[in-house]
């Protein structure tokens, strides 16, 4: 029994792009995270809030979790 020349790694694995950073996450304010809209992090707005208005509210991701 020599026909053991097959890999049993499944081919669905997408190729890693970048390795993922834990920090450095990309930043949704308040109201895109609730409306799950695309936030592009603009400073002090971003463009959705900007274009609606909305008061922009970044939450700060500084919290200890212990
Ligand atoms: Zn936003
Ligand atoms: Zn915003």
């Amino acid at each position: 029994m020599s026909n053991s020349s097959q890999s049993n790694a499944p081919e669905n694995q997408p190729p890693r792009e970048y390795p993922r950073t834990p920090r450095r996450t990309p930043m949704a304010c308040q109201f895109c995270r609730g409306r799950k809209l695309k936030c592009d992090g603009l400073r002090p707005s971003c463009s959705n809030c900007n274009r609606r208005g909305y008061p922009c509210n970044y939450i700060p991701v500084n919290a200890p979790q212990s």
